[in-house]
């Protein structure tokens, strides 16, 4: 058989390549017409890689991919795996994160049933080295689980995160018990299992970058930590630790407050609801699911709470004594033996008199009348 000859060759060989990456026969004649800049540039260039699928190894695609993967997801260790541990966990495996957990409970089932690793030791979790620890537990617990920790087993830099609901509490005790090589994130992701169950996106996530090292890849890790909020569209908001319990308190505090109240004033719903009383019972829905120790524990490690509980029972009491006091005209004036009013009420004496019995509050500022001895 007769060996090829190069333009032979060439044909062969390039007929199997796709249209971009052919190159040019070198026995192709140039056209003597004036060629488009682009084209005559492109002719004079050797021949280029155009496509990756062609060109590469058939696993390039699969390389980048994983590399990509392997440079964006976290190795993420979650302590306290209850409520709100699991529903953040679920998000970050959706985002191909790593993750392993540790809590005071046996998860090991449901820790399966989501794809996580689940650790009883604390001592076994470490040893996995985890680039993100993240502190789920109870606001009261938090000191404990801290020293419980064997910080010795983790590597030398690792990145500290916690979610409590308030923020200058763990971040003094992370500062206190960390050693000083570990960097600090402290988080508030303002929503929950109820209120994101289906979507995070336009909901607030607080952060306050407390201590991160000016190392690149110290700073990245960071990054790629608040980037799984900010990937679900959350609303990010940069914020001192003590502005956020400021703003806590009077908000998210108050919230769960009447939402406790509501809850044991036993509200139903009814077939006439309300736009307004709807709001209400999903209020109740959100805040009952909570734990009373996280509702607690709002109250107890945020140094605002107890001004706002003050404030509010005020606010009751207020309202309430508006109410009563315009009562007191109508019993006055009965009083008088002017039943006029009452009659305009609509009210008669004796739904006055009931109403009244059940005790009008002590700080009840009856207008003063010299005329009614009681
Ligand atoms: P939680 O009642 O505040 O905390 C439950 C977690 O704390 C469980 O993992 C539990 O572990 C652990 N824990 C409780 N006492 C413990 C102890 N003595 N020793 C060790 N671990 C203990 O309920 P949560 O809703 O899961 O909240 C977890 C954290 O997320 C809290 O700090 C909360 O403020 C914050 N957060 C919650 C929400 C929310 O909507 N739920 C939203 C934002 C932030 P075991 O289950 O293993 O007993």
């Amino acid at each position: 058989m007769p060996p090829f000859s190069s333009t032979q060759l060439f044909q062969t060989t390039a007929s199997h390549l796709p249209p971009l990456l052919r190159p040019l026969s070198p026995s192709a004649p140039l056209s003597p017409l004036p060629q488009p800049k682009l084209l005559r540039r492109s002719l004079k260039l050797p021949l280029r890689v155009r496509s990756l699928d062609a060109a590469q190894p058939y696993d390039y695609e699969a390389q980048l991919r994983s590399h990509f993967h392997e440079s964006s997801s976290l190795k993420i260790a979650i302590l306290g795996f209850g409520n709100f541990g699991q529903f953040l966990a679920k998000t970050f495996l959706s985002q191909g994160h790593t993750i392993l957990a540790h809590s005071r409970s046996d998860y090991s089932a449901a820790a399966a049933d989501l794809g996580v690793a689940f650790y009883r030791d604390p001592h076994d979790l470490c040893e996995q080295h985890p680039e993100v620890v993240l502190l789920s537990t109870s606001i009261l617990s938090t000191e404990r689980v801290l020293r419980s920790i064997p910080f010795q087993r983790l590597r030398r830099s690792t990145l500290f995160v916690d979610v409590l609901s308030v923020k200058e509490f763990p971040r003094d005790l992370l500062l206190k018990f960390l050693p000083a090589e570990f960097d600090v994130l402290c988080t508030h992701p303002m929503f929950g299992p109820e209120s994101g169950r289906h979507s995070w996106a336009g909901l607030s996530f607080v952060y306050d970058r407390v201590r991160i090292g000016d190392d690149e890849s110290r700073v990245d890790r960071c990054e790629k930590f608040l980037d799984i909020f900010a990937r679900e569209g959350c609303r990010m908001v940069e914020m001192s630790c003590a502005e956020h319990d400021r703003h806590a308190a009077g908000s998210q505090f108050v919230t769960h407050t009447v939402g406790r109240v509501l809850e044991k004033f036993g509200l139903e719903s009814s077939p006439i609801n309300t736009k307004g009383y709807e709001t209400l019972l999903e209020l109740v829905e959100n805040t009952s699911g909570d734990s009373f120790d996280l509702y607690y524990g709002l109250f107890l490690y945020n140094d605002n709470a107890m001004e706002q509980l003050q404030r509010l029972d005020m606010a009751f009491k207020s309202i309430q004594n508006e109410l009563f006091g315009r009562l007191h005209q109508i019993y006055r004036k009965q009083l008088l033996g002017n039943m006029e009013g009452a009659r305009e009420s609509g009210m008669t004496k004796s739904m006055v008199q009931k109403l009244l019995s059940n005790g009008a509050p002590p700080h009840t500022e009856a207008p003063s009348d010299p005329d009614i001895t009681t």
